[in-house]
């Protein structure tokens, strides 16, 4: 009988991918995937090490999965991902239970990891770099949605931002080619997938080795000759992120101008408002370049959906920084916004400042920055009702059994009253009421 593996995923979509890699790669060698960790012969953890608290999610985990088959001790669980790859062996002292340690490049190895705990090594590691060969593919029967594909187009990050952790967890900057992104998004669009998302660390600093597949598109950067031949390939709805303000090229905006099918989305974290605080994050930019990236993105002749993530707390911070950064957003009037409070990690350079800003105050300021938000998007989602969006059925809604849930092509999440059968059915929804994060309307038709 063939054995069962689970992988649970926690963060970002670069570990969904990862996963759906994984899958790949296991099933192919023989393995089943299973859905749940009761009735898995191997569990596999994919973590996330952007802040702390996601880090001691894992090991809360562990516990809990280990606990509820104490006397299995068939049972093979493994950490993969950016905890894996940070903590490396010290894994097996802090969680003595664990039997793998498997690195964010060592996706495609898993399977012989499995083979030598089987033969009887109770712990191993794999912490190297990807193979060249490694191939990329993705069975559809993995991905986590039948309608909406994640393509890793740049993994890792060169941008050694103080806070972040991401550059020693997942390396290096590394361009996927573009004549295969192209080819998955044909195959893709062939299998009915009706949108994808390109997604990396920072997508728009996309540099392959060569030209091949983007050679006969135009573009100020790789990145917008890339998004010009993905447009080509008539993927209905293209979607990317995250976007790095620094290698933000105005002609990203115009690219979407030109393709009805790059979605009017925008994603471009901005962390401060504060030139003091952006310098100590080092991030490359001032909140003058920043703000006129934004301009551009505002006159854009296409009403563009912005959105952001912002750190409150960086060490340092003052009042006026932060009065700074609520200054900013009141500017940028963001469709969305992820508040993060600055979390610790280890081996990056803002670990070693002193100037900590109390956690009492980073909450009071996260509060606060969050109703400034708030106010702004009640206004921005209020004036969608009345308007008609296109809008991707994704699924039955968590809430109601008799509403359905997708993303409109501006990426906010659109709730309506539907049957079953427009799962996976671009749809026209007009907007009747404004709800926190949410929009609520009745269908109109399907395109
Ligand atoms: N590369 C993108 C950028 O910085 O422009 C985003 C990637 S990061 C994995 C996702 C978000 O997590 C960041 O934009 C940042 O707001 C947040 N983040 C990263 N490190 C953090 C830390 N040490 N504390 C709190 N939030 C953090």
């Amino acid at each position: 009988m063939k054995s069962k593996v689970y992988i649970e995923t926690f963060g970002c979509q670069m570990n969904v991918a990862d996963t759906e890699r994984a899958a790949t790669g296991l099933r192919q060698s023989g393995y089943e995937m299973c859905s749940s960790a009761d009735d898995a012969d191997v569990v596999l953890l994919n973590t996330c090490s952007v802040r702390e608290r996601a880090e001691r999610k894992v090991f809360t985990r562990i516990g809990e999965i280990r606990a509820a088959r104490p006397n299995d001790r068939n049972l093979v669980v493994g950490v993969m991902g950016c905890v894996a790859q940070l903590e490396g062996q010290s894994i097996f002292s802090q969680s003595p239970t664990v039997n793998m340690v498997i690195g964010t490049r060592a996706t495609d190895r898993i399977s012989s990891l499995i083979e030598r705990v089987r033969e009887g090594e109770r712990k191993v590691s794999d912490l190297g770099e990807r193979r060249e060969e490694e191939s990329w593919d993705v069975s559809p029967v993995e991905r986590h949605s039948p309608h909406v594909a994640f393509i890793p187009i740049i993994e890792g990050c060169n941008k050694f931002c103080s806070f972040c952790i991401v550059p020693y967890s997942r390396g290096r900057e590394r361009s996927r080619p573009a004549s295969e992104i192209i080819s998955e998004i044909q195959k893709l669009k062939s299998l009915g997938y009706k949108e994808v998302h390109l997604i990396g660390q920072n997508v728009n600093s996309y540099r392959p080795r060569t030209e091949q597949g983007i050679e006969g598109y135009p573009g100020a950067t790789p990145f917008c000759r890339l998004l010009r031949a993905v447009a080509a390939t008539g993927m209905q709805r293209i979607k990317f992120t995250t976007s790095f303000p620094r290698d933000f090229h105005p002609d990203i905006v115009s690219a979407i101008e030109e393709h009805p099918n790059l979605c009017d989305w925008i994603h471009l974290p901005v962390q401060s408002g504060s030139d003091r605080i952006l310098k100590a994050m080092r991030r490359g930019h001032k909140r003058s370049d920043y703000l006129e990236k934004i301009e551009r993105v505002k006159n854009s002749t296409r009403q563009l959906s912005l959105t952001s993530d912002i750190i409150i707390g960086f060490p340092g911070e003052t009042e006026d920084d932060f009065r700074e950064t609520i200054e900013l957003v009141e500017q940028c009037r963001y469709d969305s916004l992820y508040l993060f409070k600055y979390s610790k990690r280890s081996g990056t350079p803002a670990a070693s400042l002193s100037a900590i800003v109390p956690e009492e105050v980073k909450t009071q300021r996260f509060l606060e920055l969050e109703r400034v938000h708030r106010r702004i998007q009640e206004d921005i989602y209020r004036d969608y009702i009345g308007r008609t969006l296109s809008v991707l059925v994704e699924r039955q809604s968590s809430r109601s059994e008799t509403d359905l849930v997708g993303h409109s092509t501006c990426h906010k999440v659109v709730n309506f009253p539907g049957s079953g059968d427009l799962e996976g059915e671009v749809v026209d929804v007009t907007i009747t009421e404004a709800k926190t994060n949410s929009l609520y309307g009745t269908m109109r038709g399907s395109n």
